[in-house]
Parts: structure tokens; C-alpha cells; sequence
């Protein structure tokens, strides 16, 4: 919903540090998957709309309510591209995350997040992991984030959730102030370390 916003502000970067580029050149750098940098990506669109009908044509008119959902998903890896928005008919990047998403590496934390138990939908069956996870992140650990829910603790109205997490960022400072930024209550990283990037998907524009 703030691609175009996002779309404009970061052309206003890139100009703060860039004084010519190609258009082209500009969005190569962000249109790839943040993992494999892989540019062969794909857009899936959910339409849901009510519109009105014209009575005298039986055309589809006025729209009284709709709703699009879209994932821009790698078909390399198969991953969702949380940095890249679907607005106006074309991707733009998502202004907060696409350049620390794009030319960084991933850090693996290992974390507990407290959340009260109201929030967590389920904490037990094949949903759990999922739930446990977007109690803890909302959707940066559904979406962004690689989570795994290693086990949970009930304390009164609380869930102590004890997480590892793979997330992107350029350093070990911008990993805890992601993982901060995105947790939904009290957040205690006990470790911190960087990978390897995977291996880069080949092909592209890269020769
Ligand atoms: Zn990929």
C-alpha cells in the first residue's frame, strides 16, 4: 500500500548518491531475489471485486468493493520477496528494506520473544510453528524471516517463544535492530552470528 511512496523515495536515495544512472541499471538492483539474486520472478494476483452492472450494456461498471492481494515470489528458490511491492501495474521496492535485504548476508539469531498467550492463534499441531512465529514477528516471521520455533513455555498469560532465526542485514547491529523493530514484545537475542550467502542463481544479466 506505500509502494508508490516507497518507489519514490528510493529514487531520491540513489540520486543522493548516484548523480547519473541508467533507469535500467536502477532497477536491476533491486528487481532479484534478496536470497539468490535470481531475477526470474513471478507475481501471483488475488482479485476479489463487486462491481455494479449497466443496465443497458450488462457492461461491468463501477467498482462498489474490492480487494487485490499480490507475492512476487523467486521461481528459483521459491521464496516471497517481502522488499518488492506490486502498485500501479509494476514492482517497486519497499523503501525500508530492499537495500538491506539485497547487499547483505544472512545472521542467525537465537532468541526468545514473550508474547501474551491471547495473541498466539495456536500453540500446538501442524499450525503452531506458524502461529508461534507471527505472535513473535508478525510478518517479517512469516514472510521474511527463515523461523523455527525450537519450543515454547507457558508463564501465567504469557508464552516464552524460543526461536532461531535467519534474517538479512548488513551487520550484526542492523540484525538486532531489525529483530527488535519486529518483535512483538520483550525480545532476548542470546546469539548472533553471520552466514554464507547461498549460492547466487545463475544467468540473469550478470553476463
Ligand atoms: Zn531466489
Amino acid at each position: 500500500m506505500f509502494a508508490r511512496d516507497a518507489s519514490l523515495g528510493a529514487a531520491r536515495t540513489r540520486a543522493n548518491r548516484i548523480i547519473v544512472m541508467e533507469r535500467s541499471a536502477e532497477v536491476r538492483s533491486w528487481l532479484r531475489c534478496y536470497r539468490c539474486w535470481s531475477q526470474n520472478l513471478e507475481l501471483q494476483v488475488h482479485y476479489e471485486g463487486i462491481h455494479r452492472i449497466d443496465a443497458d450494456t450488462g457492461e461491468r461498471g463501477e467498482v462498489i468493493d474490492e480487494i487485490q492481494e499480490a507475492v512476487v515470489q523467486c521461481v528459483d528458490c521459491m521464496h516471497d520477496q517481502p522488499h518488492l511491492r506490486f502498485h500501479d501495474g509494476r514492482i517497486a521496492p519497499v523503501e525500508d528494506s530492499w537495500e538491506r535485504m539485497i547487499a547483505s548476508a544472512p545472521w542467525v539469531a537465537s532468541c526468545t520473544v514473550t508474547v501474551d498467550a491471547e495473541d498466539v492463534e495456536t500453540c500446538s499441531g501442524p499450525d503452531a510453528g506458524d502461529a508461534l512465529s507471527h505472535a513473535s514477528f508478525g510478518e517479517h516471521g512469516t514472510r521474511e524471516f527463515f523461523t523455527h520455533v525450537r519450543f515454547h513455555k507457558h508463564d501465567e498469560d504469557r508464552i516464552v517463544v524460543h526461536l532461531l532465526v535467519e534474517l538479512y542485514a548488513r551487520s550484526g547491529e542492523e540484525a538486532t535492530d531489525v529483530l527488535e523493530a519486529a518483535a512483538r514484545g520483550p525480545l532476548t537475542i542470546t546469539s548472533l552470528a553471520e552466514e554464507s550467502r547461498p549460492p547466487a542463481a545463475t544467468g540473469g544479466d550478470q553476463h
